[in-house]
């Protein structure tokens, strides 16, 4: 089979991405290990920034978005038994962000590219890509048990952290940089309505507690633990009692408490991949970089190297110029950085770690005032909550 752009990887970049090249006229192929119904059950990100929102809708796939999802003008900080307001649009020239569960935006792209768009093959493997110095470069999968080749113009890797494309890259050329942090989140999915109309982000002597939704009848939740905690040592009780005892402010109200249907631990990583572009190969995405989810960065991140890249595929096809091809690693990895500090900062501002100096957390709790008390910290906060630029020509590159 040959296509133009080989796309490995139905994830949210691939997908969006198959969506974007589709509507610009050109052809592609993408290529999913998952089964659908895994990839669309997958419990990830929910919070969109608007570039990310006013993109689905550009792509078509806004309808439901802008029906059911719930627009968030800001977040509630909660340290030292007090809570503060940062209110996102009087601090970002009107910005703000909404909460709509990457489950249902993989959904809505899914029903529309097996609608409208080129080939989508689930329970396909990519092995390998050969060739990615060469004008045709091809990705071995297998699909329906037998071993088969892609041939392309070009292949973008949206295969996420444990993706294969990226072993494209030669290894002499690849850098890569990584942090991880001591403790995970437990992430719940409750049958229960949220505590609050906006998110809660909570530091307390206990550890860090988040508490978001999915929609107003079923809450997201989250606590910090220790890794490698083993989900049976948390019954439904000890989780409701933690979050209540980590959440706790002056005026604030118990959480709704509901069954819990969904919980799973997961470690928080840094990590980028450089470059992002080696001859004829891209990477996008959670292939090229993770960020710890405190920042709500990671999908947005991916939605912004997509942007990016539909743009210089376009411009590719349209004017035989690969000027914006070129810069799409350097375009990129200077957003990616952006993002990859603000997730760090508030992971690291929020989480407290195992036998932490009293020093250590009074800098937490100094730093958490200053966003509480200045205008212009907490307008840093809210300009990276709410998305930078994601560096398309003639976008304005302040903000
Ligand atoms: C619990 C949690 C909460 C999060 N919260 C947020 C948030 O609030 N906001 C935010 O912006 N981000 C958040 N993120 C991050 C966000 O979910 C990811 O950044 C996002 O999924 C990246 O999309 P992607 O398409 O690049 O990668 P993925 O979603 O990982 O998709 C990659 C796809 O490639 C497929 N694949 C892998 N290998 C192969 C192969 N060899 N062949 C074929 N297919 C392959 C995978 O099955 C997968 O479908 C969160 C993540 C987690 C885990």
């Amino acid at each position: 089979m040959h296509t133009t752009v080989g796309i490995v990887g139905g994830g949210p970049a691939g997908l969006l991405l198959a969506r974007l090249l589709h509507l610009a006229g050109i052809d592609s192929v993408v290529l999913e290990n998952r089964t659908r119904a895994y990839v669309e059950q997958r419990q990830r990100a929910g919070i969109l920034e608007q570039t990310t929102v006013e993109t689905l809708r550009a792509a078509g796939a806004g309808e439901r978005m802008d029906r059911e999802g719930l627009v968030h003008h800001g977040i509630d900080l909660r340290f030292d038994g007090r809570s503060h307001r940062i209110g996102f649009p009087e601090l970002t020239g009107g910005r703000s962000v909404v909460l709509y569960a990457q489950t249902e935006v993989v959904k809505d792209l899914v029903a529309l590219h097996l609608a409208e768009g080129g080939p989508l093959l689930f329970e396909a493997e990519a092995h390998a890509v050969d060739g990615a110095d060469t004008d045709r470069p091809a990705v071995r999968y297998t699909h329906q048990g037998r071993e088969q080749t892609l041939t392309c113009d070009y292949v973008v890797g949206c295969d996420g952290f444990h993706g294969v494309v990226r072993n494209a890259i030669p290894e002499h050329l690849r850098r890569t940089y990584e942090r991880t942090y001591p403790y995970s989140w437990l992430g719940v999915l409750a049958d229960a309505p949220p505590v609050h109309d906006e998110l809660v982000y909570a530091h307390s002597g206990r550890g860090f507690a988040l508490a978001s939704m999915r929609s107003p009848v079923v809450s997201r939740c989250y606590l910090q633990v220790p890794d490698a905690t083993h989900l049976d040592d948390w019954p439904d009780g000890r989780i409701w009692d933690e979050l209540d005892a980590r959440l706790a402010a002056d005026g604030s109200r118990p959480l709704h408490r509901g069954p819990i249907t969904a919980r799973s631990v997961l470690p928080m990583r840094s990590h980028v991949t450089e470059p992002m572009h080696w001859g004829r190969v891209f990477l996008a995405g959670d292939a090229a970089h993770i960020v710890p989810p405190t920042g709500a960065k990671g999908l947005n991140l991916a939605v912004a190297d997509v942007l990016v890249l539909a743009r210089a595929l376009t411009e590719r096809y349209a004017t035989g110029s690969a000027e914006l091809l070129d810069a799409y690693s350097a375009t990129c990895l200077k957003r990616v950085w952006r993002a990859e500090h603000f997730s760090w900062f508030m992971t690291t501002t929020l989480h407290s770690e195992v036998g932490q100096s009293p020093f250590d957390t009074r800098l937490q709790l100094s730093q958490l005032d200053r966003i509480a008390t200045s205008p212009h910290a907490a307008a840093e906060l809210a300009h990276n909550y709410v998305g930078l630029p994601v560096g398309l020509p003639g976008e304005s590159p302040s903000r």
